[in-house]
């Protein structure tokens, strides 16, 4: 058995674990990181945020092409799908991005140790690959070993026509009907890939709404305009069981008759990865969730041992976990690291996106927390109206005393690009005044921004 000794050696290769160790390596850390896969990135790069978001722009221009063309006055001969191209696009993109992180990590001199990674004592991981093991000791460990698709008993799985987003990104054909269990990000996202290229898509949610977690007005106006778009939802059925039935499967839901379909996607949240990591021969402490527990500090309860990101819960999104990455590294090197859990920004690519950032209207009106609101609509804006993308609005909530912002919510397009002008502003704390008086380029976007900003003291120019 082979073994290497580091003073960081980060579980996982994701975005928070190789972020992590790419920033420990700048602070001077001799780091590793482990990970089982051939390629780098984690869910989000192999089977996520990336493979999802090349097909949701893929899809857009095929459903634009299709329909929204002539209105400025393009007539295209009959526009047809080539769905291996299309796929074998996302896929290239995601081998480049996997390439390049792999790129990074040897440029920082990081040793990557393909393998699945057991701790065998608290000061020993034992990395298992097809060719050997390899004993590595360290002074630090940061477990990221991030989350899978959450699984519902009833639900069988079969890897292929009942599935989860990893099939839903690949599926070699359009399915006829294809039905989604739970409306939440990724039954939204795939849901709608699938439904502009031609599949008859039917969401089946447990809860009276869609996107649970974002702020109601918003998530109610675009399930409005989802549906306009072909989806069809039922709302208030919780899902019982999905079988495979012939050539096809069956979904059984509370209330309603089932439905019958080509294929089914099962997206009801994820799971903590934190089995057959050795953490309990360790005593690593997890919560009923089976989420590993740490303090502000990223510390597990056994000395010498870190974990972020999906595996210790919380918003379960890439950019939360590469934060808590960095964030734990640089506290164990220079003593001072800090993640502003109030402004990480959460962004849904559906069509118009929904992006936000900061504390709903619900809930500070759970809290009691006296506020002001203000909401400008995207079809005021004159870039909104030469994109033909009229649909949506801004809405900001400010302290009501301090004015300073506390929420903002964009249902339009590019809201997902529009609302890191709003992370920024809250991490400096900004009050609504401020976003109202900074100047914004004229005609673009971000003016809605400004618009709603101004709206929140009842001043917005352009409503
Ligand atoms: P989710 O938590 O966003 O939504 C799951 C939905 O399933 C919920 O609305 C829930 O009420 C519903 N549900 C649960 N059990 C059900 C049942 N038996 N029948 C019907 N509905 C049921 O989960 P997801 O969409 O699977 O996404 C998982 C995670 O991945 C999310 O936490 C999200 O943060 C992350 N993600 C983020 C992005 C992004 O940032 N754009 C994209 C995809 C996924």
């Amino acid at each position: 058995m082979e073994s290497a000794s580091h003073d960081l050696v980060v579980i996982g290769g994701g975005p928070g674990g190789y972020v992590a160790a790419l920033r420990a390596a700048q602070l001077g850390l001799n780091a590793a990181c482990v990970d089982e896969n051939a390629l780098l990135g984690g869910v989000c790069l192999r089977v996520g945020c990336i493979p999802s978001k090349a097909l949701l722009e893929s899809s857009e221009k095929y459903y634009e092409a299709k329909h929204d063309f002539a209105a400025h006055g393009i007539h295209l001969p009959e526009v047809q799908l080539d769905l291996a191209a299309m796929l074998s696009r996302k896929d290239n993109i995601v081998q480049t991005l996997c390439r390049g992180i792999e790129g990074l990590l040897k440029r920082g001199k990081i040793a990557v140790y393909r393998g699945r990674g057991r701790f065998e004592r608290p000061d020993r991981l034992v990395v298992e690959n097809d060719a050997g093991t390899t004993s590595l000791a360290a002074k630090h460990w940061l477990i990221a070993t991030g989350s899978r698709p959450a699984a519902i008993p009833g639900v069988e799985l079969d890897g292929d026509r009942i599935g989860t987003s990893t099939e839903a990104l690949s599926y070699a054909e359009v399915p006829g009907r294809l039905v989604v269990i739970g409306a939440g990000y990724i039954g939204l996202e795939l849901g709608s890939v699938w439904n502009r290229l031609g599949a008859k898509v039917a969401v089946v949610e447990t809860l009276d709404r869609i996107l649970p977690g974002l702020d109601a007005q918003l998530a109610a106006e675009a399930k409005k305009l989802l549906q306009k778009q072909g989806l069809e939802f039922h709302l208030s059925r919780r899902v019982r069981r999905a079988y495979r039935d012939g050539d096809g499967c069956v979904v059984e839901c509370d209330g309603m008759e089932p439905l019958s379909c080509d294929r089914v996607l099962l997206a009801v949240g994820r799971k903590a990865n934190t089995e057959n990591l050795g953490l309990e021969t360790m005593g690593v402490r997890l919560d009923e969730a089976g989420r590993i527990l740490v303090d502000s500090t990223y510390a597990t309860n056994v000395p010498g041992v870190y974990a972020i990101g999906d595996c210790i819960g919380g918003m379960m999104l890439a950019h939360k976990a590469s934060e808590e990455g960095v964030a734990c590294v640089e506290k164990l090197v220079t003593g001072y690291g800090h993640v502003n859990y109030e402004a990480i920004p959460a962004v849904v690519y559906t069509h118009p996106e929904i992006a936000s950032v900061g504390k709903t209207e619900e809930q500070l009106q759970q809290s009691e927390h006296p506020y002001h609101k203000g909401v400008f609509p995207f079809r005021a804006n004159g870039r909104a109206r030469t994109l033909a993308e009229i649909e949506g609005l801004v809405k900001i909530l400010a302290d009501e005393k301090t004015d300073r912002v506390l929420g903002v919510h964009i249902l339009g397009p590019r809201a997902g690009d529009l609302i890191a002008e709003a992370a920024v502003a809250m991490d400096y704390g900004a009050t609504s005044e401020d976003i109202a008086r900074s100047c914004h380029a004229h005609p673009t976007l971000a003016e809605s921004l400004k618009e709603a900003a101004l709206a929140v003291a009842g001043r917005a120019i352009h409503v």
